[in-house]
């Protein structure tokens, strides 16, 4: 009997009749002779809503109420999910991240799983239940309530999926797969079949709203086959897994676009060795995660220090900043709320040449103007006024040849 891991997002799960439908899938899967662990997320928008009362109260909420409250959103969905089960006549039950024993480390709002114990799950599967387990949470070794971070349910899935053993991790979600750009913007999108962890951690990353990173990152840790699919048709998806040399066949493998972060530049760094170090290690101690960072020496004996951070973390980073500006005696500091990143990403990059001018001469023909450039091994990021992000998607997505037609 195989062992499969579904994941169930808010969307899947956001009212009582879509609440049984996931039910009747779950039986299906159970039916055809599977052992079934079922992950999911709190019901819609439940999560937003919970933030959101939070800050009618204080715009200061304390990191570990946050999770008390925010965890309680999953308890409701696994509960009423095992209630849709039972009715279809078959044993299910839910727990709570904790009960089946998630544990995590210390950071609120962002924990890291470090340790899961099985038994219980174990246990109740060899008594024939749908084991429903409530993502995003954990506890920590002191018995604290702690959450994984916005999307989390993912990472509890691929978790579980992998100290289990399951064959595959499926995540239902409310789109047909990954596809080649966001449908929204680039009409013609095309729903891709397969895709590597690499390309999919840096799309994920990058804000193809798919999957938690974290998530993805496990996946590829431990090669646990991932399959992204609707939860209310029975279309394929698209299978995340390793590298296969054809992969490389082809350039660019998606566009993706992020609006999340800001940019914070420091200007006037005293150039000399250690300041970098003593700024970013005010960040890190702040728990900021800083993703693009531009530095560049001017004929001057000072320099400026540009990166970006995710908005919702510009609040602590300024703190932070502002901090290590005194610290390092560097003049001052600026930030930008109006930038979007948009990136191309392909395995095939490695191999091929030229990807980089194509995308440049891409956005200089829709006049956009190229603030920030970050590359790896598969991608290519620019920063670009966020008027100008959908227009640079779609440029992107025709100048590689990505859609339909
Ligand atoms: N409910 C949590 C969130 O909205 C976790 C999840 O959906 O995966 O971020
Ligand atoms: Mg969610």
């Amino acid at each position: 009997m195989a062992l499969i891991v579904q994941k169930f997002g808010g969307s899947s799960v956001a009212n009582p009749e879509r609440i049984k439908k996931v039910a009747e899938r779950v039986v299906e899967t159970k039916n055809k002779g599977n052992r079934l662990v079922v992950v999911v997320s709190a019901l819609g928008d439940t999560t937003d809503e919970l933030i959101d009362l939070a800050a009618q109260i204080t715009d200061k909420p304390i990191d570990r109420e946050m999770d008390m409250l925010l965890a309680t959103g999953e308890q409701i969905s696994v509960a009423l999910l095992a209630m849709a089960i039972h009715k279809l006549g078959v044993k299910a039950i839910s727990f709570t991240g904790p009960q089946v024993g998630i544990y995590t480390d210390t950071t609120h709002r962002k924990a890291r799983i470090v340790k899961i114990n099985t038994d219980r799950i174990t246990k109740a599967l060899g008594q024939g239940y749908v084991v429903i387990v409530a993502g995003f949470q954990g506890q920590t070794s002191d018995n604290e309530i702690t959450t994984l971070g916005r999307g989390g349910s993912d990472l509890t899935a691929v978790a579980l999926a992998t100290v289990l053993r399951a064959k595959v991790c499926e995540i239902y979600t409310d789109v047909d797969g990954v596809y080649t750009a966001d449908p929204r913007i680039a009409k013609d999108a095309k729903k891709l079949d397969i895709i590597s962890y690499d390309e999919m951690l840096e799309l994920a990353s990058l804000g193809a709203q798919v999957m938690q990173a974290r998530s993805v990152e496990m996946g590829k840790k431990y090669d646990m086959p991932i399959l992204v699919r609707n939860s209310m048709n029975h279309s394929s998806g698209t299978l995340i897994t390793k590298e296969v040399k054809s992969m490389e066949d082809v350039l660019v493998r998606g566009v993706a676009l992020n609006t999340n972060e800001a940019k914070v530049t420091i200007f006037g760094v005293p150039d000399k060795p250690g300041v970098a170090a003593r700024i970013f290690k005010r960040l890190a101690d702040s728990h900021v995660n800083v993703d693009m960072i531009i530095q560049n020496k001017t004929k001057t004996n000072t320099t400026d220090i540009s990166f970006t951070v995710f908005k919702s973390e510009l609040k602590t980073s300024l703190a932070a900043v502002q901090a290590a500006v005194k610290e390092v005696g560097a003049k001052g500091m600026i930030c930008d709320e109006k930038i979007a990143k948009v990136s191309v990403v392909g395995v095939g990059m490695r191999s091929h040449s030229g990807v980089a001018s194509k995308m440049f001469g891409a956005l200089a023909k829709n006049r956009i103007n190229i603030d920030m450039i970050s590359t790896s091994e598969i991608k290519i990021s620019c920063v670009i006024e966020s008027k100008h992000g959908k227009k640079a998607v779609q440029s992107l997505h025709r100048e590689f040849g990505l859609g339909r037609n």
